[in-house]
């Protein structure tokens, strides 16, 4: 479904991101794990066109999307849910989920996903009418994974999810990441600092160090490298 090729990526004289190579299949769940400042978070960039690549090529469903801009990528079906949420404060719940549809033209199917976002997170129903700015961080990760499933996404990309939330409140999160991916076919990107986590939902994983990709299997052998062990999961 995506595949990147010798991806480099700069600001300005810095170098993010080094010859990455990345591959996601349709209907995966793949997470990339690493250090704060690795060029995780570059590497979602790069990938939906805010931060294009000085070097390399990007396929998405066998199409060059290198250099396109954002709004060409995310009418293609990639969304991404950035770091810190980034939910319109003073709109409430409800219109920004309608946010999320600003690019869709099957109007009619609108109501039944609003239908579905309410079924995986039932207090979004509840709060529809409270600013989004008033909810609480876990709400508004929640209203931020919502707003991106209104735009019916094909390919997911979720920076960092687990940020700054209560231990339970992640679990839910993930729960619902998984289902997602289930019951949605929806195919996700997953960007994690918290490995564990992320390398038990994951079909595959990729590590990254200071802008390259060092390493890449299964998540469960991921899990079990005694590397990752020691670098990423504190063992
Ligand atoms: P974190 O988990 O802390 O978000 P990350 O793995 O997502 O880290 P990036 O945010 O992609 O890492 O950063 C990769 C490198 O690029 C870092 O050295 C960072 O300082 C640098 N960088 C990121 N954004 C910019 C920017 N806008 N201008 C200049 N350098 C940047």
């Amino acid at each position: 479904m995506l595949k990147l090729r010798n991806i480099e990526t700069h600001y300005g004289n810095i170098q993010a991101l080094k010859n990455i190579d990345m591959d996601v299949q349709e209907g995966e769940i793949i997470t990339l794990i690493g250090a704060n400042g690795a060029g995780k978070s570059t590497t979602l960039m790069t990938l939906c066109g805010v931060v294009p690549p000085t070097s390399g090529k990007i396929e998405f469903q066998g199409q060059d999307i290198t250099g396109m801009p954002p709004e060409q990528i995310a009418a293609l079906g990639i969304s991404q849910v950035p770091e810190g949420r980034r939910i319109f404060p003073y709109l409430t719940v409800m219109e920004n989920l309608d946010m999320g549809t600003f690019l869709r033209k099957d109007k009619t199917q609108i109501q039944k996903d609003l239908d579905h976002v309410f079924e995986l997170f039932p207090i979004l129903a509840e709060r529809r009418n409270q600013q989004g700015g008033t909810l609480s961080g876990g709400e508004q990760q929640m209203l931020a994974i919502s707003r991106a499933i209104m735009s019916k996404p094909k390919l997911l990309l979720l920076d960092e999810p687990s940020l700054g939330l209560a231990p339970i409140i992640v679990k839910q999160i993930f729960d619902i990441i998984k289902k997602i991916n289930s019951e949605d076919q929806t195919t996700i990107f997953l960007v994690e600092q918290n490995a564990n986590l992320a390398l038990k939902v994951a079909d595959r994983g990729y590590v990254m160090e200071t802008g390259a990709i060092t390493m890449t299997d299964s998540g469960s052998e991921l899990l079990a490298n005694e590397d990752v062990k020691k670098a990423y999961l504190g063992m």
